[in-house]
């Protein structure tokens, strides 16, 4: 993931005309924070935050706990952080943060103390004007309140405004945790009136069904009724069913920490998580992690678009591969900035003292979102470019102008 994110990089910038020098100052992190955590108990977990660019404004990433976390991909995500906060036009930076931990081994309060060792090492690189962190890949509200209790804590400050994704008592902001989600459905939507192909209905594939992946189903069941989801997967299992799958059940069930492995309330087929790229259906949908689309399985897509609601789902070969093969692929840092765009929401509130309501908040995503989509279509269209190349392209120009 780390090569495909900054082969990307480099390869818009000489298409920008810019120098090896230029290139290498684009993909350069401004700060790489890597430290340890050792709990109370004794177990020690590698720790990280790298600050890409606040060029734009303060630096705004997710902070991720996954076994598999690393300086480069850490590295690489605080990247694409910058170029998707420049893509979709709002006054922030690009910053990415984790811990290599899988959650599932610890306790409530092992965890509780994991989250706030976190911040304690990290206080004086972040704050409100500087660095305001959000939840990612199994980090979610409560940890995030963890941390801004911390934080405040070590700091005085009372604005609450120093991590966005908390919990509506703690000034969290309402639509925050459909945000990514709904922001996919809007700008798959935005895509099919562009190719005039609104008014078709379509068959999805869901890869993942986190936070992004079941919010994406939800809002997609609510207000794109023509659009049927006929499978979906989390790291279990994949459910199949031509009939469609029911989003809010589904969502309810793994909200009570069910497997879709174990699913058995209706005659949804359950098949291996492999299989589900390989489905015939109109659009996939990957919402797990990195790299789901390789030189591996990429001759197994038979989907004609592809969202790419996970961060740098499909690498770069695959990208080259899929492109040549007609693919659309609606790139990360569009189809999946709504999460940011809502923090961004949410830091806004906090500065003002305001709690905005859910209507206020999903219209204004909405204008974000719509305009990126637009943009990146038009400058594809225009200079002949894959969305993709078309994303970094606007977002390059924007960090270097
Ligand atoms: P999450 O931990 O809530 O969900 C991840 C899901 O992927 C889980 O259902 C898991 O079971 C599933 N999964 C893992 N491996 C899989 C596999 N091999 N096959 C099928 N499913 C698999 O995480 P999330 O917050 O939903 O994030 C998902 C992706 O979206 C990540 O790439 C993240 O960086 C990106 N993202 C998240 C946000 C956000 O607001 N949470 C914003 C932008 C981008």
């Amino acid at each position: 993931m780390p090569q495909t994110v900054h082969r990307l990089i480099a390869s818009t910038g000489q298409k920008l005309g810019l120098s090896g020098f230029q290139i290498q100052e684009l993909i350069k992190s401004d700060a790489k924070h890597r430290f340890k955590i050792s709990l109370a108990n004794g177990k020690t977990f590698n720790a990280y935050r790298v600050q890409h660019s606040n060029k734009l404004g303060p630096y705004k990433g997710g902070i991720r706990f996954h076994p598999n976390v690393d300086l480069d991909e850490v590295e690489a995500l605080a990247a694409l952080m910058s170029l998707k906060t420049a893509a979709v036009v709002l006054p922030l930076g690009g910053a990415k943060g984790g811990v290599a931990v899988d959650p599932k081994n610890l306790s409530p309060d092992e965890l509780e103390e994991l989250s706030r060792q976190y911040v304690r090492y990290l206080q004086p690189y972040i704050g409100p004007d500087k660095d305001i962190p959000a939840p990612d890949v199994n980090t979610d509200p409560q940890i995030i309140d963890w941390m801004v209790d911390e934080y405040e804590k070590l700091s005085g400050d009372k604005s609450h405004a120093s991590f966005t994704g908390k919990s509506l008592h703690l000034g969290g902001s309402e639509g925050r945790e459909a945000a990514t989600g709904r922001g996919g459905v809007i700008a798959l939507r935005e895509l099919l009136m562009h190719e005039n192909q609104a008014a078709r209905k379509l068959t999805l594939a869901l890869q993942g069904f986190g936070n992004v992946g079941s919010f994406f189903a939800v809002v997609a069941a609510a207000e794109q009724p023509h659009w049927q989801i006929v499978a979906a997967s989390d790291s279990s299992a994949a459910l199949y069913n031509p009939a469609g799958l029911k989003a809010g059940r589904l969502q309810e069930y793994k909200a009570s920490g069910g497997r879709f492995s174990e699913w058995h309330d209706d005659d949804s087929k359950i098949i291996d998580t492999q299989d589900l790229i390989k489905l015939e259906v109109d659009v996939l949908v990957l919402a797990a992690l990195e790299d789901a689309i390789t030189e591996d399985n990429m001759g197994d897509v038979k989907a004609k678009i592809i969202v790419e609601l996970a961060n740098s789902p499909i690498n770069e070969a695959a990208q080259k591969y899929l492109t040549k093969q007609g693919i659309l692929i609606l790139p990360d840092i569009i189809a999946n900035a709504g999460g940011v765009i809502v923090s961004y929401l949410e830091w806004l509130q906090n500065k003002a003292g305001e709690h905005w309501p859910e209507a206020r908040v999903n219209a204004k995503l909405e204008e974000y979102m719509v305009k990126a989509v637009a943009e990146v279509y038009k400058t594809a269209s225009a200079q002949d470019l894959s969305l993709k190349e078309a994303a970094f392209l606007q977002a390059i120009k924007k960090l270097t102008g």
